[in-house]
């Protein structure tokens, strides 16, 4: 009934995320305040991006590398709270046409008024009025697996060019040309999701490297959480090359630099932390930032998601460069970041009083990823065999707002003492202020691996514990509880999913675009459970019996 009435309103409608309402948002605005007209240009970057893939799996030899790129670059325009800029948008839009176009595939061209005029044609409650809800919602899996795994390698190719993650990308090419074909079974698209989780575990190791040859090998660092005199920005997103590109700006103007959200893992970085002017982080997740960046005394640079929309007491001061846009914000290119920096000179900055008035905290622990966690590795080993380590958890994600997120901040306070907390993402700011974690013989309890993508760290951390105990994985004392909210927490999750993990815990609730049927395949092929929201000392009791 919903869906009729969608196709006949010719409205758009969206679920890709942990926020979306009823059977989707969007019939007028969705709940990230995205209008029905971006999600229609979405929509058809989207639809583009497949006939793109399709083209090119056909004509493999006369695909361009620039093809490639792009492809990533327009499927990571799409996630959730990336950019809202329509124009912006309608551009990437226009080059897909431009490269079907050269590889001999015409009549795609649309404005973006007749992406809209059409959107009930190939729109989302088109799609699964199409398909029915199990395999509509399969479809979309894959789709947004695909959007989270190509963030991760624009990231990549930014820092390294696109040959560290051609072959992973060749296969979300591969998988997005098979989503043009109308008969697709639950079987293959199963197949298809987890295809699209093995590509994402190319790409988040790809990203790791990456990272470890720019900004050298991660360790354990305190991050200041206390103002310091002077002026300053504040970054956040993802972006590390955007930060040390800053960085180096910075240095010499004197401007300090504040990390927000998902940069807090670059003080892990030398190449980073060497930097005088980066000197603390500033707030917590994406979710508090009408909050907190009214409050925050310099210009705030958007890097990647998760961008807000921006409240008109600080609007004027905020700037978004690569994929993030925004209607009437100052968009930066090419890593110059002087527009920036001159805002930071006009703003007040911390002034000495203020500084002297800030409440003492203590500093947050970042750095936790593989190779320092395993250079401690014989100590862990001797903690678990002596029985001093009973248990270890991961408990990450994404962060968000809708209720019930209180679960995970609940199950980190409740884990016992003789317990370490894998953390990472921004649902790290849910769990790492609840309370001092303390250590055991010198190890911390709360290890902070990183950001979504250093995911790959934990996977690391398990797999070398497996080998190190004879254990397999999923007979570890590990027990996985993800807070999922977007896309890229899609694409990790099909990637554990790929690699066999079993038992993971999922919440605050289960993605609305995989149906009971859907849901009933994955618990039953991995475990996969929702997190009782109102019992996480119930889920820990479990956890700690063996039920992971
Ligand atoms: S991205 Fe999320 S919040 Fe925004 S319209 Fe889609 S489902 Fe709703
Ligand atoms: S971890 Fe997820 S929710 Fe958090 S900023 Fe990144 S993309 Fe957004």
């Amino acid at each position: 009934m919903e869906i009729e009435k969608l196709l006949d309103n010719n409205a758009s409608a969206c679920y890709q995320c942990e926020q979306a309402r009823g059977p989707g948002c969007n019939t007028f605005k969705g709940v990230c305040s995205k209008s029905p007209e971006t999600t229609a240009i979405q929509d058809h970057i989207t639809w583009l991006c497949m006939q793109l893939a399709d083209a090119a799996v056909q004509d493999r030899a006369n695909v361009t590398d620039e093809q490639l790129v792009l492809f990533n670059r327009a499927m990571f325009t799409t996630l959730t709270n990336v950019n809202f800029d329509d124009d912006a948008l309608m551009r990437y839009a226009e080059d897909l046409t431009a490269e079907l176009t050269a590889l001999g595939v015409n009549g795609v061209n649309k404005s973006a008024a007749e992406a809209v005029a059409t959107l009930k044609d190939y729109g989302l409650a088109h799609r699964i009025h199409k398909f029915g809800e199990t395999v509509a919602g399969l479809r979309e899996t894959v789709v947004y697996g695909i959007r989270g795994a190509a963030a991760y390698a624009d990231h990549v190719f930014v820092l390294e060019g696109l040959d560290p993650v051609r072959k992973e990308t060749w296969m979300n090419v591969e998988a997005m040309a098979e989503l043009n074909k109308d008969d697709l079974s639950v079987d293959a698209l199963l197949g298809l999701t987890l295809k699209v989780g093995e590509a994402n575990f190319g790409i988040m190791a790809a990203l790791d490297k990456a990272h470890n040859a720019a900004l050298g090998q991660p360790s354990f660092a305190p991050v200041n959480t206390r103002p310091v005199e002077g002026k300053c920005i504040l970054i956040t997103g993802h972006d590390m090359d955007d930060l040390h590109k800053l960085l180096e700006q910075c240095e010499a103007r004197g401007v300090n630099v504040f990390t927000h959200g998902e940069m807090i893992p670059a003080h892990a970085y030398p190449a980073l932390r060497k930097y005088k002017c980066l000197v603390g982080n500033y707030g917590t997740s994406w979710r508090n930032q009408r909050k907190e960046f009214p409050l925050f005394p310099g210009p705030v640079l958007f890097t990647t998601n998760c961008i807000m929309p921006p409240r008109e007491d600080y609007k004027h001061r905020v700037f978004t460069t690569g994929r993030v846009g925004f209607p009437g914000l100052t968009h930066v290119t090419n890593g110059e970041f002087k527009p920036v920096i001159a805002a930071a000179l006009k703003a007040p900055g911390y002034t000495k009083a203020e500084v002297e008035a800030a409440n003492a905290e203590s500093p947050l622990l970042v750095g936790a990823m593989h190779a320092e966690v395993l250079s401690h590795a014989g100590k862990v080993l001797e903690l678990i065999g002596a029985g001093k380590l009973r248990h270890i958890f991961f408990i990450g994600g994404c962060d968000g707002s809708t209720p019930g997120r209180n679960y995970f901040s609940d199950l980190a306070e409740a884990i016992p003492d003789d317990c370490l907390i894998l953390t990472g993402a921004c649902g790290r700011f849910r769990i790492n202020r609840v309370k001092d974690y303390g250590d055991i013989e010198g190890i911390p309890r709360l290890l902070d691996v990183g950001q979504c993508n250093d995911v790959f760290s934990a996977i690391k951390i398990a797999v070398a514990l497996s080998e190190a105990t004879g254990l397999a994985v999923n007979d570890l004392p590990l027990s996985l509880c993800v807070s999922w909210f977007e896309q890229k927490a899609v694409a990790v999750l099909l990637t554990l999913l790929h690699l066999g993990i079993r038992n993971i815990r999922l919440g605050p609730s289960l993605p609305r675009f995989l149906t009971p049927d859907a849901l009933a395949v994955l618990a039953d092929k991995f475990a996969l459970k929702p997190t009782n929201n109102k019992d996480a000392k119930g889920d820990l009791a479990d956890m700690l019996a063996g039920e992971h």
